[in-house]
């Protein structure tokens, strides 16, 4: 938990969401500001700053999260037509929150480059 940490606080319940999927290790929920018309992010309760903060005895939380992806894919309907997965990291990934998430769109179909 790290203080003023928006992501923590959401993990620990301080923040209530409308979780659509969770176990003890990661939970997943609607972002606030959604850019397609499904939008979830999914992040582990442990604060990890960002993809390159990952120690290897965290490991483990990646597999986590991997693993959370059908399940929420197949509860959003996302399963037939597809999604996408996206890990904005540090400042040219556009990171705003610095809390480890996963993005998951769907709904509609993605354009490719991203902007
Ligand atoms: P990023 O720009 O990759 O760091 O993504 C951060 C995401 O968090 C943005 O899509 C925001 O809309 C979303 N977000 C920020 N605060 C909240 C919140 N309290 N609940 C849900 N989503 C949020
Ligand atoms: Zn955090």
């Amino acid at each position: 938990m790290q203080n003023e940490c928006i992501f923590c606080k959401i993990a620990t319940k301080q923040i209530p969401v409308e979780p659509i999927y969770e176990d003890e290790q990661v939970i997943a929920f609607p972002d606030i500001n959604p850019a397609a018309p499904v939008h979830v992010l999914l992040i582990p309760k442990m604060h990890i700053d960002h993809l390159l903060a990952v120690k290897p005895q965290d490991s483990a939380i990646l597999a986590r999260l991997s693993a959370a992806i059908p399940k929420i894919a197949a509860k959003l309907g996302l399963t037939d037509d597809g999604f996408r997965v996206v890990i904005n990291t540090k400042k040219n990934g556009g990171q705003t929150v610095h809390h480890l998430h996963y993005h998951i769109l769907g709904g509609r179909s993605m354009n490719w480059p991203p902007g």
